[in-house]
């Protein structure tokens, strides 16, 4: 269903791998959507709640304006899900039960690409009229993630003034410095952030809030704080060598690469350049075939991807029902490009070279099952005579993240990271007075369009929180997208 660049071609680049489909499999693939009386997709699959079968609708009769109204009533960045999305939402929709679902992830990137192709994604500030008007609030965003801008975005649209605070170069968050380009080309990000300058959001790049400007200092300027720091604190494998040359976190790799080619870099840092290198990748998950897809492209010699848990199946079991998210074998365009997988495997140990005893060498890694007990899977057992030595010039730990990182500017607001590794926060989101969260910092570790559903979730309550407590004539303007204020816990 999707299209690819050929494996050959595309490993030799960062450009996108993935092509938008052609008119006429698009209209083919629309005509299978069911319209369903009760939409899954769109209840229950899409965290945005995408108005899905009617987007299919206007997009199959070629009615883009349309189209785009509908996905932009419930996705302020469409251009960015379309790409990245894991499409939750093609998990619940019927034809999944006996065929292949309607590729909505593909829909969706047609509308908003037809949309920009025809000129309809313009600025849309808060204009001096009513009811889009300033209010005269101001609010600070700390993080220029998918939550901080989707939080940003909405705050802007509800009349506030808003000046997003981020500690890196450029904005975007994981999405500008930790998916690679080959996935989520940075223009497109890019685009994304002049129209937001344009609608009158302000970005102040290189500064880290709680460092370069202070808790007191924020809360002096702004009315409204929403703290949008991603949860950024790397799960570490402290096994013996860990201390070796050659292991590194995934996130730092792949950063490395995203930001020489942004322009940020002169050079790769030698260190994380897998030229003729052996690649262990450690962490199954995303995270770990984006760092697949960068060490092919940076001329690895031979790339291993090592996860502890066992592998998938290739169908729904018994108890993972549709229209539950399949949790299923996925193969990444990075796994097409080659390499090898394996599932339980364990890694004890990091060995050094034996030319260099302060490189890493090899990993002793071993075989384990995995039993259920009451339901559950149980601790995993070696298995016996597994033990063997994995040869490796790189190791890169995608074991992903147990929370936010350590701030100074938590600890000077006298917010306190839950044992969980979240920022608390009550239904709503609402941290304490004026000071509110969103996003990964929030939930937890999760996916982009969560993070964008919760950031406009949380935008909502900011925004009937000050018109509950300043002047009804204080000119806030609740945007419909996020009216319902309710953040996940
Ligand atoms: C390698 C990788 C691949 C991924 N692939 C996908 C994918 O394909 N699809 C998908 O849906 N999701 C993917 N994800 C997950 C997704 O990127 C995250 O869930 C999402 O970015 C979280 O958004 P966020 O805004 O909460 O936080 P983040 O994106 O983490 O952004 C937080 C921002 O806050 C800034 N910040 C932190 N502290 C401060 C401070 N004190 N002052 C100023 N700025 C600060 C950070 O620099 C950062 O820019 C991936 C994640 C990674 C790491």
């Amino acid at each position: 269903m999707s299209r690819y660049r050929p494996v050959k071609e595309r490993i030799s680049d960062f450009a996108p791998v993935e092509l938008r489909l052609p008119a006429e499999e698009m209209a083919e693939e629309l005509t299978h959507c069911q319209d369903c009386g009760v939409p899954f997709c769109h209840g229950m699959g899409c965290p945005l709640q995408n108005i899905i079968p009617e987007i299919n609708i206007a997009a199959l009769a070629g009615h883009w304006p349309a189209a785009l109204a509908l996905l932009l009533s419930t996705n302020p960045f469409p251009e960015l899900t379309a790409r990245i999305c894991p499409a939750l939402c093609e998990g619940s929709c019927v034809q999944a039960l006996n065929t292949k679902p309607v590729p909505f992830r593909l829909v969706e990137w047609e509308v908003i690409e037809q949309g920009f192709d025809l000129g309809l994604m313009t600025p849309n500030p808060p204009s001096p009229h009513l009811p889009l008007r300033r209010s005269g609030l101001k609010a600070a965003i700390i993080g220029s993630g998918p939550a901080g801008l989707a939080a940003a975005w909405a705050l802007n649209q509800g009349g506030i003034t808003v000046t997003v605070y981020e500690k890196d170069a450029q904005a975007g968050g994981f999405l500008r410095y930790g998916i690679p380009d080959f996935k989520l080309e940075k223009q497109v990000l890019d685009r994304r952030i002049r129209l937001l300058e344009a609608e009158g959001i302000k970005f102040e790049y290189n500064v880290q809030a709680g460092v370069d400007i202070s808790a007191r200092l924020l809360r002096q300027r702004y009315d409204i704080l929403v703290l949008a720091a991603g949860a950024r604190k790397k799960r570490d494998l402290t096994v013996s060598g860990r201390e070796l040359a050659g292991i590194h976190f995934a996130t730092d790799y792949l950063s490395a690469q995203n930001r020489l080619l942004a322009g940020e870099l002169a050079g790769l840092p030698p260190e994380y350049n897998a030229r003729n290198r052996r690649v262990v990748v450690i962490g199954g998950g995303d995270t770990g075939s984006d760092c697949v897809g960068t060490a092919w492209r940076q001329g690895a010699r031979a790339v291993y991807q090592f996860e502890i848990m066992p592998q998938p199946p290739s169908n729904r079991s018994a108890n993972n029902l549709w229209p539950e998210w399949p949790r299923i074998l996925r193969t990444s365009s990075s796994h097409e490009e080659g390499g090898v997988r394996r599932w339980n495997i364990d890694t004890s140990e990091f060995l050094p070279a034996a030319s260099d005893k302060t490189r890493l060498g090899a990993l002793n890694c071993t075989e384990v099952e995995w039993h259920m007990e009451n339901g559950r899977l149980s601790q995993p057992k070696a298995k016996k005579n597994s033990k063997f030595i994995q040869e490796a010039d790189m190791a890169l730990l995608a074991l992903g993240f147990s929370g936010v990182e350590e701030n100074p500017l938590l600890t000077a607001l006298g917010i306190p990271i839950e044992p969980t590794g979240r920022i608390p926060r009550d239904q709503r989101g609402r941290v304490s007075d004026k000071i509110y969260a969103c996003g990964d910092a929030a939930m937890g570790a999760s996916l982009a369009v969560r993070a964008i559903a919760d950031g406009l979730a949380v935008a909502g309550t900011v925004l009937s929180d000050c018109r509950e407590q300043t002047d009804p004539a204080s000119l806030l303007h609740l945007p419909e997208i996020c009216a319902s204020g309710a953040a996940e816990q």
